[in-house]
């Protein structure tokens, strides 16, 4: 469902690698997330940008889970739902200092990290022997958390790659680069020339392919040059010049050096594809020789990057941003040598300005801190809790799981997500829309979909990784490599389907749930299946339009006007006779429409188009959910409970789990690159094209939340 990004992000690319590439939904952030393997992710996007939030939102009263003291009964739900439903929680909730926004979602990351970092904690006191967990965790955290020394070693760890840029000339410059380039992506993640990484090829799910990618531009906008992205730019050649200043370059060459990477970056970013085009195949797949590929960028020698990598040249390969690649090509063509050895220069000092000492470490937050608008940055030990969380997401996950994760939920929720299911089937055989073929490969579908809860059956092994106490810099390169490297490895090599692998979207630290079009399969993480979205023995109208309708609406992702393009052994191809797919498009354009109609901020419209896909899948959840609920109470009578009937309890729940507060800098950054919708209209827009919720609050013709059931959306 989509939780990205408490893990605080400071606009640069990315930490490394092959286990964020399969993250799909997260716009623009880095290369490897960017190039979005498969995953679809949901619930809140939201937490993109978050850095490390302080401790708690809503100072007093229920923080987690549903209640109806969260609640404002003096409004009527028949004209402002939301507010009905969650207002006393949006007078109560403060949006911390160093957050972006507030909401369920931040508040269980919040708890989360305090549950990790005290794992954490419990390793740095113990002394695992060498490989252990407690023993890379402990050492790791020792070396991140002592200033001293970062501020002692400065630049010295930078200086080999800053010596290689430096190095750089005209003559050879072709293969220096190619050699570069992927010295680069080893030893940082990413490459701001072009990468080279091992997809899963979207035709034939059973083999790897080489995937090459443009090189990401470092703030991770869909295009630099838009108006409303000014105060960004302003901001962000600011923060180039002040870096280079810090390193010895004169305040005028280090002005003149920031003009030159975001002229550099900005006309690359206008070529790139737009986050839709970005995870259309029809776009993306373009399967060619290698030296066809080479052929679209003649600047890099790619024989020369792969070699630097250790990777044998495959045959075929992968070009995912074909215009992106020419872009890159033409900009080492067409600038002076000077001006390509200051844009990688940058690159070095950008990466890992968040592992250094001071000043580069606080001059990168700080530029975090302003791009978010956020009234201060998040304390180190959080910062360093989360880079853990995604560094070494496999040994912490495993003693995440072992502390706080019990059998018995695993159980519940396997359960419950049988139920859904079994709901899904009913509905797909009894859909009035769907034509006979389609209906019987949607029921295949849908029985191949291989659901699994909490963690991995098979840990990956991290032992291997050299982690030191007295070198955060080295660990911080270390754990890159060995992600690139185990990554690369998969060239060649048989598929194996590797679940809770992603650290952001699927370890099972991570908020969120998750459907992969190329696996069919879902993940849902230990993470989620905490207070709000779970809660051991209650109510089940309330479990079941909470956690029963985040699993509803990643099985419903199948379906989508994206996952429905796969079969279902997550091939691409199409099962859809044309008669289906236009039914289905009917339904999907009115979607596109009414969602495109709300207004976020004074002229900020809604994204209908962008947002499609998950609009789709949180009706599918929701109404999943709540027939899947009516099917388990088998039709007994139920009690009121604080006043509200089973279905109205259903409705509130749901709407609270959206109960949300963000920064203008927030809505106005998802609303241009989220395929969710903003967090507050996910809680009231489904169900308004649900009967059950019109008649169980009596809404009627002229009332705000009254739909005509002409203009209801009914898709499953
Ligand atoms: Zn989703």
């Amino acid at each position: 469902m989509a939780n990205e990004g408490r893990h605080g992000h400071r606009g640069q690319p990315d930490a490394p690698s092959p286990w964020t590439s399969d993250v799909a939904n997260d716009r623009a952030f880095s290369v490897p997330r960017r190039m979005a393997r498969a995953w679809v992710l949901c619930l809140a996007a939201a937490l993109l940008l978050a850095g490390a939030p302080a401790i708690h939102a809503a100072a007093d009263g229920p923080a987690l889970g549903y209640s109806s003291a969260n609640m404002d009964k003096r409004v009527s739900p028949r004209q402002d739902f939301y507010r009905y439903a969650t207002g006393r929680w949006l007078d109560r909730a403060e949006i911390p200092a160093s957050e972006p926004e507030i909401s369920g979602f931040t508040e269980l990351a919040i708890q989360v990290d305090r549950q990790l970092l005290k794992l954490i904690k419990d390793a740095a006191a113990t002394k695992g022997a060498p490989g252990s967990a407690s023993q890379q965790i402990g050492d790791y955290w020792r070396a991140a958390m002592d200033d001293r020394r970062l501020d002692e070693v400065g630049l010295k760890p930078l200086q080999a790659d800053l010596d290689r840029v430096a190095a750089l000339s005209q003559d050879g410059a072709i293969e220096a680069l190619g050699r570069l380039s992927g010295q680069l992506q080893m030893a940082y993640g990413v490459s701001p020339l072009v990468n080279a990484v091992v997809t899963t090829d979207a035709k034939n799910s059973s083999a790897n392919l080489l995937m090459i990618v443009a090189g990401q531009q470092a703030l991770g906008l869909d295009d630099y040059a838009k108006p409303e992205n000014q105060r960004v730019r302003d901001l962000y050649l600011d923060y180039i010049a002040q870096m280079f200043q810090s390193t010895g370059l004169s305040a005028s060459d280090a002005a003149a050096a920031a003009r030159t990477v975001l002229s550099i970056e900005t006309e690359v970013s206008a070529a790139q594809l737009t986050p839709l085009q970005g995870r259309d195949p029809a776009v993306t797949y373009n399967i060619m020789t290698l030296a066809e590929a080479q052929a679209l960028i003649p600047a890099v020698d790619l024989q020369a990057q792969l070699k630097a990598m250790g990777v044998t040249p495959p045959a075929t390969v992968q070009v995912r941003d074909i215009a992106a690649l020419k872009a890159v090509n033409k900009f080492l063509t067409s600038r002076k040598a000077d001006e390509i050895r200051t844009l990688l220069r940058w690159h070095v000092l950008s990466s890992r300005a968040g592992s250094l000492g001071q000043p580069w470490r606080g001059l990168d937050a700080e530029f975090s801190r302003k791009r978010q608008d956020l009234q201060s940055s998040p304390e180190r030990e959080r910062e360093v809790t989360n880079e853990i969380t995604l560094g070494l997401f496999s040994p912490l996950s495993k003693l995440y799981v072992e502390a706080y994760f019990p059998e018995s939920t695993r159980r519940d929720i396997t359960q419950m997500v049988g139920h859904i299911k079994d709901e899904f089937a009913q509905r797909l055989r009894a859909n009035p829309w769907l034509d006979e073929p389609t209906r019987a490969a949607a029921l295949d579908k849908l029985a191949k979909v291989d659901i699994q809860v909490g963690y991995p059956q098979q840990w990956i092994d991290f032992s291997p990784i050299v982690i030191k106490p007295d070198d955060h810099f080295g660990n911080v390169q270390r754990v890159s490599e060995f992600q690139q490297r185990r990554d690369l490895a998969k060239l060649g090599q048989p598929v194996v389907a590797e679940r809770f692998a992603s650290p952001r979207a699927t370890a099972p630290t991570a908020v969120n749930a998750a459907y992969n079009p190329q696996t069919n399969s879902i993940d849902i993480t230990a993470a989620i299946v905490q207070p709000p979205f779970y809660v051991p023995g209650a109510d089940a109208a309330v479990n079941y339009c909470t956690i029963g309708a985040v699993i509803g609406h990643e099985l419903t992702h199948g379906f989508d006007s994206n996952g429905s393009r796969y079969g279902p052994a997550g091939n691409l191809r199409n099962w859809w006779t044309p008669q289906a797919q236009a039914e289905f498009k009917q339904r999907t354009d009115v979607l596109v429409r009414q969602y495109g109609e709300f207004t976020l901020l004074p002229g900020l419209k809604h994204n209908g188009a962008l947002t499609l896909t998950e609009n789709t899948a949180d009706l599918g959840g929701i109404t999943l959910a709540h027939a899947a609920l009516h099917r388990s109470l088998a039709g007994k009578p139920q009690p009121k409970v604080d006043g509200l009937t089973t279905d109205q309890r259903c409705f509130v729940a749901w709407a609270q789990l959206w109960a949300y507060k963000a920064r203008p800098e927030r809505v106005r950054f998802l609303a241009a690159t989220d395929f969710h919708a903003s967090t507050p209209l996910r809680g009231f827009a489904p169900l308004l094209q649900m009967d059950a919720f019109h008649k169980s609050f009596g809404t009627k013709p002229g009332d705000r939340m009254w739909r005509d059931p002409k203009q209801r959306v009914v898709i499953w």
